[in-house]
């Protein structure tokens, strides 16, 4: 029999020491490691019929820092799908004196707006989103527009009548991907593609800044042809676009039935038959 020699009481003060170090609060962030699966997911799995590939489940809400890059990533297609024309920076939306940084934003963007009719420009649709400056100087907020182009001048003097800082306009050059890298980067949604998506900005803390949204947008900035549409269904249709000729159909399942779903091409056939019919049904339904 090993020897078990008592630990002594030198050693053991210095672990009980050690423990309640560990438990002494600090003002540091928590850290914001992204988990690597959703932890609301409940082992549950998604299986693309057509292909066989499995995917871990996830809860989808944006106060989860697994799902909120993916819904990030979601929002970015779909605001690049409305196809926005210019960005607008402002170079201070908000400040640390305001109580509530993103009602204080929103608020001084309805006065830029106001401004801007008042001078007899329509300032278009907009979508933003806020990002803290360096050195607790404010918020500075990130935009896109559709609609017509705002002279540098006017937007200036909108803003600046509005109590806002110091805007710059400029044309989308390049559609796609640079529109969806832009403003959304706080959310970790910091590119196209799964493979060269990155989690390593504080998502909380871009979601705290700006009340719990990714980003605010003006009614009729999920436009297409002319009708306003959901956001949640224009994020469906840029990704079906991306898929193209790509058919897909997602089940939910345990990870056991998964192996059986994933072996049986037969029992695969069937559930995407169903799924496609449910799918005509809703469709006739609709209409
Ligand atoms: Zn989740």
């Amino acid at each position: 029999m090993p020897l078990v020699l008592e630990p002594s009481p030198t050693v053991l003060a210095e672990e009980a020491r050690g423990r309640l170090a560990s438990l002494v609060p600090t003002d540091q962030m928590e850290p914001t490691e992204r988990p690597e699966v959703c932890p609301k997911s409940r082992g549950r799995v998604v299986v693309e019929l057509y292909s066989g590939q499995v995917f871990p489940d996830r809860c989808r809400s944006s106060q989860c820092a697994f799902c909120l890059p993916l819904n990030a990533r979601r929002r970015c297609f779909a605001i690049t799908y409305v196809k926005p024309k210019r960005m607008i920076m402002i170079s201070v939306l908000a400040n640390e004196s305001d109580g509530s940084i993103h009602l204080a934003a929103r608020k001084r963007i309805g006065l830029v707006k106001r401004n801007l009719k008042r001078m007899g420009i329509a300032p278009g649709e907009w979508c933003w989103t806020l990002e803290q400056n360096p050195e607790e100087t404010g918020y500075h907020a990130h935009c896109l527009q559709r609609g017509r182009w705002i002279p540098q001048a006017e937007l200036q003097e909108a803003c600046v009548r509005a109590g806002a800082g110091i805007p710059y306009i400029n044309k989308i050059k390049q559609e796609g991907i640079w529109t969806s890298r832009y403003g959304l980067k706080g959310f970790g949604a910091n590119g196209y593609g799964l493979k060269g998506f990155r989690s390593t900005d504080d998502g909380r803390q871009a979601l705290r800044i700006n009340g719990g949204r990714m980003e605010h947008h003006s009614r009729g900035f999920f436009t297409l042809e002319g009708e306003r549409i959901h956001v949640r269904e224009v994020e469906r249709r840029a990704i079906a676009e991306m898929n193209g000729a790509t058919r897909t159909a997602y089940v939910g399942s345990t990870v056991d039935r998964a192996q059986s779903i994933v072996q049986d091409g037969q029992l695969r056939d069937t559930l995407i038959r169903s799924i496609n019919r449910r799918t005509w049904e809703n469709l006739r339904a609709m209409s």
